[in-house]
């Protein structure tokens, strides 16, 4: 490898067999294992195209500061991106990660007029962003199927992997079902009745958000589901719904791990505070303490 940057992309497509199994599934369920990134997230393949059409067009040139609003996981593959190509970084995110993208990206572009030689690359427009889905991403998928998909299902944020692989898709399996996945509390799912909901925040982070970005095209998207859970919930609840059968395939983008959320959804006592335990996993099966 002639640096870090060759370990983005070409991410494991894994097969799922106890999980869909044990909820009764039968057809063959795959995650694609985009933590498996070098900078650990499906978002290091925009970082990395983003910088480097830039590159292609001109309009960097070394030492350049690289300013990017993100929910955090394009802000690491935009950092290894301008670490190994010797370009300064400033990530700007939200404090939280609801509703207040507003903030974030009002003072990237503040920054930019402030600071020499700065650039925003802005992943909610910039056609690179789902063209690394287009040629990435997808290509892989449907290489390593064959072409034969019957179900997609994946989470949006900037709506970049969900146009990107969608529109590939269209071309090579036409047939597949493309599910989206949006938290309770986000505006992008569509028809808009289903975003109405008394939830103003939500836990999970990079997907969701209260204005539709540029980059995200919703017309390919066959059914919207609205959970503030993870994508693979959605996915086995949509297998369910669609019907499919022993011998179909459905295909789950993992964006990232849950290693970015050690201090939220790994933490019992973050969890419990937040009444998402069913049970407490401290408590055992007497009621005592473990
Ligand atoms: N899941 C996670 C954890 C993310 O960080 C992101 C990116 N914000 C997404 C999904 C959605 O990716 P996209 O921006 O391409 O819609």
């Amino acid at each position: 490898m002639s640096s870090v940057l060759d370990n983005i992309g070409n991410t494991p497509l894994v097969r799922l067999n106890r999980l869909p199994a044990s909820e009764g599934i039968q057809c063959e369920v795959l995650a694609k294992c985009e933590f498996f990134n070098a900078g650990g997230s499906v978002k290091d393949r925009i970082g990395l195209r983003m910088v480097e059409d830039a590159e292609r067009r001109g309009i960097l040139k070394p030492g350049d500061v690289l300013i990017e609003p993100t929910s955090g996981n394009t802000g690491i593959g935009m950092a290894l991106a301008a670490a190994v190509k010797g370009y300064r970084c400033i990530i700007v995110m939200p404090e939280k990660m609801s509703m207040e993208k507003e903030s974030h990206i009002s003072v990237a572009k503040r920054l930019m007029e402030e600071i020499p030689n700065a650039h925003i690359l802005d992943q909610y427009r910039n056609a690179s962003n789902p063209l690394a889905h287009y040629d990435g991403t997808a290509e892989e998928i449907l290489q390593a199927c064959e072409d034969k998909v019957d179900m997609v299902v994946l989470g949006a944020g900037t709506g970049g992997t969900l146009t990107g692989l969608a529109r590939k898709f269209r071309e090579r399996c036409p047939n597949c079902k493309v599910i989206g996945v949006d938290p309770a509390g986000s505006t992008l799912a569509e028809p808009s009745e289903i975003n109405k909901t008394d939830v103003t925040g939500y836990e999970v982070e990079g997907t969701g958000y209260d204005f539709i970005p540029t980059v995200l095209d919703r017309k390919f998207v066959d059914k919207w589901y609205k959970s503030s859970g993870a994508t693979m919930y959605i996915a086995l609840q949509a297998m369910k719904d669609f019907g499919l059968k022993k011998g179909q395939r459905c295909v789950v983008i993992f964006a990232d791990s849950v290693r970015n959320y050690m201090t939220k959804f790994l933490s019992d006592d973050w969890m419990s505070q937040r009444n998402f335990l069913a049970h407490d996993p401290r408590v055992g099966v007497a009621g005592t303490w473990w």
